[in-house]
């Protein structure tokens, strides 16, 4: 919707600019059309990784410098200048992406405000090629394939059209399951490791793109105004193009186009005011920010994603209904085998602390392990390093023969590995359908056998943890009992091969235990071998295969859920304290 508004709303304009507007007007729309370019960009990184980046307005004066210098020195053509306009940010991008994109966000502002006025220094006094404080003069017009695009209605249409292009470039990289990924990176980070996303390359891909549109807009400002002047390099650019995402509204593709044409047309209006035009402009821009903290664009509601509205195969015959084999699933939801996941000798201190020693621990397909112990034993640390959030002293996970120790969490999850955490880590404002969409494999996953599209499958595991009917909702509206299924769901989502679960039940009411207890027996009947983290023992006794105890970070009992119970060592430490 909002898309849809902002392409439509781009070509409004071009059409009213070409057939209404006097010259100056269309000068003052052109710039604005630039400007939405590089905001588009921007929104990429600040608006959807949520990273503070300063170095917008950089690579735009190295996509401005670039044309500037191609153009008058050379003379070469704009096809060659423009691409070279893109991809010189670009790469700038890329080389201080390897030191800069690692860091927090404080720092992250701080390291690209750097490389910002690094930039500044280098366009005012490297003369000999940026021509100093005079800049560079005579940029022609855009001319290729025999045809000239004299600044007036003709740059007014090319440069709304590479708007409109661009909006289309932002949604594809945006919508639907991309953009419930991005959406989890930013708000859950631990969460989009345990579902498989690559934090470092998502982070990468969108700095470069968002580069590359300052790029493009930088190029078409020099054609546009026929100098290049050091002015395209102070940091009154980045100021502008951050105020334009944040009144436009952040993350939005309609809050790039309607920031930087409120923008770019605010001091022309307020000229009237003469000296005073800052403070009117500076109140104006304030009185946005506070009046519509979500921008301008955040008036229209975002569309969320939709759920697939044919019911997939499966329905007609039930969820759960049995399968030739025996196992409970649902007909058409593809599962990769299950595979086995063997712990040996795990340790891990923190400083003087041992939080793990010597932890062996075996989860077989089709199992249901329960794993006990007083707070503070090391179960969820026990987790974080079978999932990859933490990096063990000792010991080896392996993952039937794959020796997984070691990697990185997202790697860890996409070889099938999938944990829920013990207080849910969902991202609020997406929908349920969503956040488990966030988890379906990516397109380029040779997990994807199955003919159901990645919208069924995560119906599929709605349905699974009888929460479908929940899909529209917001995942901030949800009850607590309600995340901790979601959160299942979007587990499952990653076609595990073998499921942690760190306290599922804390929270639940009797009935809903009830109701979670069936539902994972009928997981583990399906073939997935299941860890659960609980002190819930009424829920898991019954439920449990196996019940390991921890206490102080080693395992002192292991045996039937029965066995264990009236195991001296694990009733002295555990059950001793508080009688289940
Ligand atoms: P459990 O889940 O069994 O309650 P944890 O695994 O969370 O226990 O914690 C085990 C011990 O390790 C606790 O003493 C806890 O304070 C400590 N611990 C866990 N994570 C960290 C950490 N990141 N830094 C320092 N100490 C930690
Ligand atoms: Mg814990």
């Amino acid at each position: 919707m909002r898309l849809a508004l902002a392409i439509l709303g781009s070509a409004l304009l071009a059409a009213w600019g070409v057939g209404f507007a006097g010259p100056y007007e269309q000068q003052v729309l052109t710039i604005a059309g630039i400007n939405a370019l590089a905001v588009l960009g921007y929104q990429l990184v600040f608006g959807r990784l949520g990273a503070l980046s300063l170095a917008q307005g950089i690579f735009f004066a190295v996509g401005a410098y670039a044309t500037g210098l191609l153009a008058t020195r050379w003379g070469l053509s704009f096809p060659v200048t423009f691409l070279v306009s893109i991809l010189a940010p670009m790469l700038v991008a890329l080389v201080v992406s390897i030191p800069v994109l690692r860091l927090g966000s404080h720092y992250f502002a701080l390291a690209t405000l750097g490389i910002a006025q690094l930039g500044t220094l280098v366009a005012v006094n490297w003369e000999d090629v940026t021509g100093g404080a005079n800049g560079i003069y005579g940029v022609p017009e855009i001319a290729a394939f025999g045809q000239t695009v004299p600044v007036g209605s003709a740059m007014l249409v090319l440069v709304w059209g590479l708007v409109v292009f661009g909006v289309i470039l932002f949604g594809l990289l945006t919508q639907g399951a991309r953009g419930a990924r991005l959406a989890t990176l930013e708000r859950s980070p631990l969460a989009a490791g345990a579902i498989g996303i690559d934090a470092g390359r998502t982070r990468l891909t969108l700095f470069l793109i968002g580069a590359g549109f300052a790029g493009a807009a930088g190029a078409l400002q020099a054609h546009a105004v026929g100098v290049v002047s050091p002015a395209v390099a102070r940091f009154d650019v980045m100021v502008a193009i951050l105020a334009m995402a944040v009144i436009g509204g952040r993350g939005s593709a309609l809050g790039a186009v309607l920031g930087a044409v409120l923008l770019t047309h605010l001091p022309e209006w307020f000229r009237a005011f003469e000296s005073y035009y800052l403070i009117a402009y500076g109140v104006a821009v304030l009185a946005t920010v506070i009046l519509l903290p979500s921008g301008l664009a955040g008036l229209i509601r975002r569309t969320p994603a939709r759920p697939p509205t044919r019911p997939p195969n499966w329905v007609a015959t039930g969820p759960l209904a049995k399968s030739q084999t025996g196992f409970a699933r649902p007909a058409g939801l593809a599962r990769r085998p299950p595979a086995t996941l063997t712990v040996a000798g795990a340790g891990k201190r923190f400083g003087g602390l041992i939080a793990l020693e010597g932890v062996d621990l075996h989860i077989s397909p089709g199992r249901i392990i329960g794993l006990i112990g007083p707070n503070g034993s090391g179960k969820t640390t026990l987790l974080n390093l079978i999932s990859g959030l933490e990096r063990a002293d000792t010991g080896r996970v392996r993952l039937d023969a794959v020796d997984i120790s070691g990697l990185p969490a997202n790697h860890i999850a996409r070889l099938g590995v999938a944990r829920c955490f013990q207080h849910p880590d969902l991202p609020g404002e997406l929908t349920a359908f969503e956040a488990v969409l966030a988890a379906t494999p990516g397109d380029a996953s040779a997990v994807d056998r199955a003919a159901d599209s990645a919208a069924d499958r995560a119906i599929g595991c709605l349905r699974e943890l009888g929460i479908d009917m929940l899909a529209s909702r917001r995942v901030s509206d949800l009850a607590a009992a309600e995340q901790r299924r979601l959160e299942i769901a979007r587990a499952l989502a990653t076609q595990p091969r073998v499921l942690l679960l760190d306290e599922p039940a804390a929270g639940l009411g009797e009935n809903e235990r009830v109701d979670l207890a069936r539902q994972l027996r009928q997981l583990a009947e399906g073939g997935l071998g299941i860890l659960v983290v609980e002190h819930t023992m009424d829920f898991l006794l019954p439920l449990a295969d196996r019940v390991v105890c921890l206490v102080a970070g080693r395992r002192v009992a292991e045996g039937e859920a029965a066995e264990v119970v009236r195991d001296p060592a694990a009733i002295s430490a555990y059950f001793g304290e508080a009688p289940a």
